[in-house]
């Protein structure tokens, strides 16, 4: 199971009280792990893929985390090469694992955004790369049409439920019927397999 809060912010809260925050989140995930051994938790973090392109998180700090999620979260709006480049610079972040929700779609609230989806799958896939399938309802990004695509370049997809509470890990069925309309099989879905096969696919850094 990834544990992966949105970021702290270095701009709002500074460097040092950041790193506190981080010390105490992996210190309370470790004693989760010693407790038992059914479950293995990681501990990552959702990172802010910033409008000029670079993360909320400085390189120093995600190298501190077992996974990175970056994410659109803001200037949905950037034209078609912007917003490209912006998705691109994520993928090619050595620290970033997964990109979550990649078109930024809220149903009937937000289109989805337009990059070139051939070069951010091709760069995905080059770079080993994940792709989030989110579960959220309102969500369900990778749309359909975009996991036959990804499947299609041979990207790695993971399905997760985004759960911003305990209940709503109920979410992931939507998920997964999300990715079969997209022609998905358990080996395009990372989260299908086996904790060692996992760990080393999506290039978790264990600590
Ligand atoms: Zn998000």
């Amino acid at each position: 199971m990834g544990i992966s809060d949105h970021a702290p912010s270095v701009t709002s809260r500074g460097y040092r009280e950041v790193s506190e925050i981080i010390k105490k989140k992996r210190e309370a995930i470790q004693k989760i792990n010693e407790k038992q051994d059914s479950i293995k938790v990681f501990f990552g973090y959702e990172v802010n893929i910033l409008a000029d392109a670079t993360l909320g998180l400085p390189d120093e700090i995600l190298a501190e985390l077992d996974y990175v999620v970056a994410s659109i979260h803001t200037s949905f709006n950037q034209d078609r090469e912007q917003i490209t480049d912006r998705l691109l610079a994520a993928i090619e972040n050595p620290y970033v694992n997964i990109i979550g929700h990649p078109s930024g779609r809220l149903l009937n609230e937000r289109d989805p955004i337009d990059p070139a989806w051939d070069k951010i799958f091709l760069a995905a896939r080059d770079n080993g790369k994940i792709l989030e399938i989110n579960a959220q309802p309102d969500r369900l990004d990778l749309p359909d049409d975009l996991v036959k695509e990804a499947i299609q370049w041979g990207v790695k997809l993971v399905i997760s439920t985004d759960a911003h509470s305990v209940d709503q890990f109920s979410f992931m069925k939507y998920g997964i019927f999300n990715a079969r309309r997209g022609w998905a099989e358990n080996k395009n879905i990372i989260n299908t397999l086996p904790y060692g096969d996992f760990v080393k696919e999506a290039n978790i850094r264990l600590k």
